[in-house]
């Protein structure tokens, strides 16, 4: 089949579909059959490459030339961006045809998608539950088969947490593998893009052709990108797994452990080795991240202002309480608590105490993994310590929300690919086990879920 009817059929499943789920906030039908138009001439010419005429949804942080691109508030609400983003550029320029641009936790703050400007996002798997954030409307669109790839950030879990608790398989890159160009920012230090997709397979051919050195982002790392889907099928005896001891402690639901468990005696079958290994700073990783990530954050929204895009307040009497109530007016409850705790984390006085501090813990985090890739080749663990919760059930609880990321924050301080791979169930609820690697070892965390799959 074609392109165009690929591209109908998933545009299709949308309409039919989301108004249920409701994981896309714009849908782009007609641009979207026009570039699936283009890429069937290139394949009938034989100028396609690999992903060319395979229909995407792109999260609606990155920038989408002539398409609004909101962030999940009401301050880019009217927002259409002038540029596309390095990573839709590039997918663009192989006429791969965006479906639309999905929802979202508001400036991708937040782990189970309800604090976007517009609504929660449903799971597939039970519409009473979350689907897991930031990233949520990507994670949703692909497990409910509405998109069959999607682009998503994380810059503490908001890939990896939203693939386990719907069911599908995630990646966040190595810090620097995939350029932030045109990512509306969150934490400079942590975002990463990454993937979402429904195979390790799938996710190789995405990720490749989302990564490359760009010199319009200062921190792209300038590395060749390896073709990683001629290792998939490496085999993976003597493979060494390292199993941290602090992410099977209580905290973790014990039937995730079980599915955990059962998807490691797996690895044993394929020849794997498992050595017991320790990230003892792991219980500093959550407090260390909510200073670093508000800090930033708190700095990168300060462009929202009022002045040149984005929300203005009505008849402001002048320019504070314009830049007051457009910023009162247009950020929701979670974004003005971080924006507050990370301005008092580096005001004179506390900067010290509080972020200094945190800077110093996340390199000691940082070690910790060092240390543990000396004796091993990958990390595995569970990607969230219990399955997809119910709306509503810890809104009102940021702290509880916050512990849902125990597990993946670590190796963002740290810089560090990560992959949800599915792994079972637990509850009648999907549950992902966690793949870590060393820097730019995507191929081999690939290699080694495919071969689970
Ligand atoms: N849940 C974390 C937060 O709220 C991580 C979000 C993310 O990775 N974007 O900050």
């Amino acid at each position: 089949f074609s392109s165009v009817e690929l591209t109908q059929f998933y545009l299709d499943r949308i309409a039919s579909h989301d108004s249920e789920l409701n994981a896309f906030i714009t849908v782009t039908a007609e641009q979207a059959l026009a570039t699936a138009k283009t890429a069937d001439e290139k394949i009938a010419s034989g100028s396609a490459s690999g992903l060319t005429g395979i229909p995407l949804a792109h999260k609606d942080i990155f920038c989408t030339d002539g398409v609004k691109t909101s962030a999940g508030s009401k301050m880019l609400d009217n927002f259409i961006a002038p540029y596309n983003a390095t990573v839709v550029e590039k997918l663009k320029s192989i006429s791969m045809p965006m479906l639309g641009k999905t929802n979202m936790d508001e400036f991708a703050m937040g782990s189970s998608n309800e604090n976007s400007y517009y609504g929660a996002v449903k799971n597939p798997w039970d519409l009473d539950r979350v689907p897991g954030g930031s990233s949520g409307g990507s994670a949703a669109a692909v497990a409910a088969k509405l998109a069959p790839i999607a682009t998503g950030t994380d810059t503490g879990g908001s890939i990896r947490q939203p693939a386990s608790l719907t069911g599908i398989t995630g990646i966040k890159p190595t810090y620097g593998r995939v350029s932030r160009f045109g990512m509306i920012a969150y934490a400079s230090s942590l975002d990463q893009g990454g993937v979402f997709a429904s195979s390790a397979a799938d996710s190789a051919l995405l990720l490749e052709a989302m990564s490359g050195f760009d010199a319009k982002d200062s921190t792209s790392v300038d590395i060749p990108v390896p073709d990683f889907s001629t290792t998939l099928n490496d085999s993976l005896k003597g493979l060494k797994i390292g199993l941290p001891k602090e992410y099977f402690e209580e905290g973790l639901n014990s039937e995730v452990a079980k599915v955990i468990e059962a998807a490691i005696e797996e690895y044993k079958k394929l020849g794997a080795e498992i050595v017991e290994v320790s990230l003892p700073n792991t219980h500093l990783a959550i407090p260390a991240y909510y200073v670093i990530a508000p800090a930033e954050a708190s700095s990168n929204l300060s462009r929202f202002d009022g002045v040149r895009y984005g929300y203005r307040c009505e008849d402001p009497v002048d320019l504070t309480d314009m830049y007051m109530r457009s910023r009162g007016d247009a950020f929701g409850r979670e974004v003005k608590r971080r924006i507050m705790t990370g301005t008092y984390a580096l005001s004179a006085g506390y900067y010290d105490a509080y972020y200094l501090k945190a800077q110093k813990i996340r390199r000691l985090i940082s070690e910790d993994f060092q240390k543990v890739f000396e004796k091993v080749d990958v990390i595995m663990g569970p990607v969230a310590p219990e399955t997809a919760f119910k709306i509503g059930e810890k809104s009102d609880d940021p702290i509880s929300m916050y512990l849902s990321d125990i597990y993946t924050i670590a190796l963002n301080l740290a810089g560090l690919p990560g992959m949800s791979v599915p792994a079972g169930f637990a509850n009648n609820m999907p549950v992902g086990l966690q793949i870590i690697g060393n820097a730019f070892t995507e191929g081999k965390m690939l290699n080694v879920a495919h071969q689970y799959q």
